[in-house]
């Protein structure tokens, strides 16, 4: 009996490194590394620290840190918590050229 929750229903933090810094501290455990604010954004990876404490993120190389003494939804520095709305909201369509 598992609730109908998979792992795209989950709504985990998102983070950008606009700043450009090597290491962001947070306070989640999974999150999504989108590399820098769209449209200059890298894939969207969904990342977990699982039993690390930290972890590169695979596209841009920023180091996610835990920091147990943050919120679920903190990150140092702040800016780089990307403002998701709390739950999935109407996504853009994606912009396709049109043609070649
Ligand atoms: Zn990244």
């Amino acid at each position: 009996m598992t609730p109908a929750e998979g792992p795209l229903d989950r709504t985990v933090p998102q983070f950008c490194n606009d700043l450009g810094v090597r290491e962001i501290r947070i306070g989640a455990k999974a999150f999504e590394c989108i590399g820098e604010t769209p449209p200059q954004d890298h894939p969207h990876v969904y990342l977990e620290l699982g039993e690390h404490s930290q972890l590169p993120c695979p596209y841009c190389n920023t180091v996610f840190f835990f920091d147990s003494t943050l919120h679920e939804w903190e990150a140092v520095p702040p800016e780089s918590l990307f403002p998701t709305n709390s739950r999935r909201t109407a996504t853009e369509p994606p912009r396709m050229p049109l043609g070649f």
